[in-house]
């Protein structure tokens, strides 16, 4: 699922914000990018990026929680499709 997310990481020189795909990174391994902003390339460490990763994955999880949480507060209507006897 997160195959085809993006993050963002800051250029340590510039401190422009590329987006890098998610698959180009592997655990343990260093990623490396040239930045959009001054053509430098960046080295990622893998592990560095899979915390960040993990931080965002985090977010997203309290996302769908509150999503989740929404409904309820509301009366649900049911559908006519939902009934069949
Ligand atoms: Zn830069």
């Amino acid at each position: 699922m997160f195959e085809d997310e993006t993050v963002d990481v800051g250029c340590p020189r510039c401190g422009h914000l590329n987006t890098i795909q998610v698959r180009e990174f592997e655990v343990g391994a260093e990623a490396h990018f040239v930045c959009e902003g001054c053509k430098t390339g960046v080295k990622v460490e893998g592990r560095e990026f899979h915390e960040r990763l993990a931080r965002l994955r985090q977010e997203v999880e309290d996302l769908e929680r509150e999503a989740a949480r929404e409904p309820r507060g509301k009366p649900r209507r049911p559908r006519k499709g939902d009934f069949q006897i």
